[in-house]
């Protein structure tokens, strides 16, 4: 049997925001490879081959995967939110790039997700309503310099900005030092959010501004929106403010 390649994402949590797409392929694969606790979130079927693995090494598990598939299987190759945004896809592609040109001619296709930042702003309202930038945090794969330099062009560029992977127990203070380059360039008003495990049991969010915010509420499960000159907030009697930034975003 020729083999394939699906690449999926489960979104970030709620198991109403996997895709009949992402289910479909999860049913058909022989074989699943992820990262261990999203293998987990999953009611395998029997007879599934299951290849759990740690989360930093994505380009090991991308070549298993490719490996896997070039051998006859049905791979399906799970992520976590979408599966191209700081995910798998990217490190299949790369794989792919570098890897055997017979790898070229698999059958690899890739399903969409919701990414985190998608499931944030749907809770707090609508702050992604105009331009917006996401930017992992993590200097895993890039250095430091580096993200400083584009949170810096972001808050130039008046972006809404979604903060991705913004503090781990390896990495605690540097959302901290992210949070001291938006200072120095936003006002100190701008609305600020911290989604945490949106859609899991444990979800928390907190609406703040920029001056207030503590920054050590972020964690890896967090997710932080700092909003653009023209974001809003509408502050109600009962329950959390709205969040949203207008689709006239002209000064
Ligand atoms: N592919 C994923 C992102 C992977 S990077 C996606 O599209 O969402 C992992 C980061 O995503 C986390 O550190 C956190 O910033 C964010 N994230 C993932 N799930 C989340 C959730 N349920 N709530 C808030 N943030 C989440």
């Amino acid at each position: 049997m020729t083999g394939s390649l699906r690449i999926l994402g489960l979104g970030p949590g709620d198991p109403r925001w996997v895709t009949p797409e992402a289910s479909a392929m999860l049913d058909e694969a022989t074989d699943l490879v992820g990262y261990g606790p999203y293998l987990a979130r999953l009611e395998t079927r029997p007879g599934q081959r299951i290849h759990a693995s740690d989360n930093r090494v994505e380009l090991d598990r991308a070549r298993a995967a490719l490996d896997l598939a070039a051998g006859g299987a049905q791979v399906a190759v799970v992520s976590g939110g979408d599966p191209g945004v700081f995910a798998m896809a990217a490190a299949v592609f790369e794989a792919v790039e570098a890897g055997p040109t017979r790898w070229r001619d698999l059958d690899i296709a890739v399903s969409p997700g919701i990414s985190a930042m998608m499931a944030a702003a749907a809770r707090l309202g609508a702050p992604l309503g105009h331009d917006f930038c996401a930017v992992s945090l993590s200097d895993n794969l890039k250095p430091w310099p580096l993200i400083e330099r584009r949170l810096r062009a972001a808050a130039d560029g008046d972006f809404v900005i979604a903060l991705y992977n913004p503090a781990s127990r390896a990495r605690p203070r540097q959302v901290f030092d992210a949070f001291a380059v938006l200072r120095a360039v936003k006002e100190g008003a701008t609305p600020v959010a911290f989604a945490r495990a949106v859609g899991r049991p444990d979800e928390a969010i907190t609406v703040t501004t920029l001056a207030d915010a503590d920054p050590g509420l972020a964690d890896m499960s967090t997710l932080v929106l700092v909003g653009s000159s023209a974001t809003r907030l509408i502050v109600r009697e009962r329950g959390r403010p709205f969040l949203y930034t207008p689709r006239n975003a002209a000064p």
